[in-house]
């Protein structure tokens, strides 16, 4: 191990499917020739990993150390490593793919065909002092982003860019429904879909967390979704018309639903939350009628995370004051399964993460 590197670490391990998460004290990772050895700053601490620890299969061995964004600076590269030095501040990709297939090699390596898993599932991630990147994961952070900032960049402002750009496709004038606005992914939603020209509408429910959503100051019009019917609700602020796309990340049956009802001629919806039976205990499916779905030719796309390529693209925004990273709270490692139950039960506002003092 490199100078200044300590043998041990402190990391939040999860011994094994549906166990608690366990602060312990742990070997230092060590890297492979094509790795990168990273001091964790700042760990994102989002649904995702919440959906992760519920799931059965999702993680393939234990014990293993969660979290996947993450930011901190490089102290040791393997020997095979070219494009990343030590003392480079990095964030990283969430999905391990394999950069020679089909879709990795036609810039939609979410979709890769020979997947290896991903941090914090299928290797350990970054609720911990150090982690061990792969050299193709990892992505230099600009001077002016800090470490918090830079971690929430990586999936819930990327997320976001892809969604609005690639999926929603909105320009100006468009109009645009963001549903679950006040989350740590739709909070910078509505503002990407903004920064796009789209009006945007954004829903969610109850008095916190429009009030959340307000603050941001980035819709145009706020709506209560549990203050009757979202796609009229919608369809009275767009004059009968529905908007030009839907962004659903609760995406339950009732928000798909009412995803559908809102669209315009020509809408897009983009289904991009995950509400797993096995967590919610309910079935998310829903009823596309293919005859009013033909005749008003919608659009349905799934939006799967980022490419690499959107990850450094969305970094620039917010170091240019573009996109405003909103982080509500952060705790340190030994309070992140105390956050994942307040985010499991919905009560917490805009992005939370973990920091290391
Ligand atoms: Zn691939």
């Amino acid at each position: 191990m490199a100078a200044g590197i300590p043998n041990s670490m402190k990391a939040l391990v999860l011994g094994a499917f549906g166990g608690p998460l366990e602060l312990k004290t742990v070997p230092v990772p060590a890297i492979g020739a094509n790795d990168v050895l990273v001091k964790v700053g700042a760990c994102g601490v989002g649904l995702t990993v919440v959906n992760l620890l519920a799931t059965p299969g999702r993680v393939d061995r234990y014990p293993r150390i969660p979290g996947h964004e993450i930011a901190g600076e490089v102290v040791a590269v393997g020997e095979g490593v070219r494009t990343i030095k030590p003392g480079t501040r990095v964030t990283n990709h969430f999905y391990m793919t394999c950069g020679n297939c089909r879709n990795c090699r036609n810039g939609r390596e979410t979709l890769c065909l020979s997947p290896r898993g991903n941090i914090g599932q299928n290797r350990d991630g970054g609720y911990a002092e150090y982690v061990s990147l792969p050299e193709r994961n990892v992505v230099a952070i600009p001077d002016g982003v800090s470490d918090i900032d830079a971690a929430v960049a990586s999936d819930a402002i990327a997320t976001p860019f892809h969604a609005c750009v690639k999926e929603a496709r909105l320009r100006a004038g468009d109009s645009v429904l963001v549903i679950g606005a006040a989350g740590g992914v739709g909070i910078h939603m509505i503002q990407m879909a903004k920064l796009c020209g789209a009006r945007v509408l954004a829903a969610d429910v109850g008095a916190a967390k429009l009030d959340f959503v307000r603050s941001v100051d980035a819709a145009d019009v706020v709506i209560d979704a549990s203050a009757g019917d979202l796609a009229a609700q919608v369809m009275e602020h767009t004059g009968g018309e529905g908007v030009d796309a839907v962004i659903d990340i609760v995406a339950s049956r009732t928000t798909l639903a009412a995803s559908l009802g809102a669209l315009a001629v020509g809408g897009r919806l983009v289904i991009i939350g995950a509400h797993p039976p096995k967590v919610y205990g309910e079935d998310p499916s829903f009823l596309v009628d293919p005859i009013r779905f033909l005749h008003r030719g919608l659009e349905i796309h799934a939006s799967r995370y980022v490419t690499l390529a959107e990850i450094e693209r969305t970094l620039e925004l917010v170091r240019d004051g573009k996109v405003r990273s909103i982080v509500t709270k952060t705790v340190g490692l030994a309070e992140v399964p105390a956050l994942h139950e307040a985010i499991r039960r919905g009560e917490t506002l805009g992005r939370v993460g973990m920091v290391f003092g």
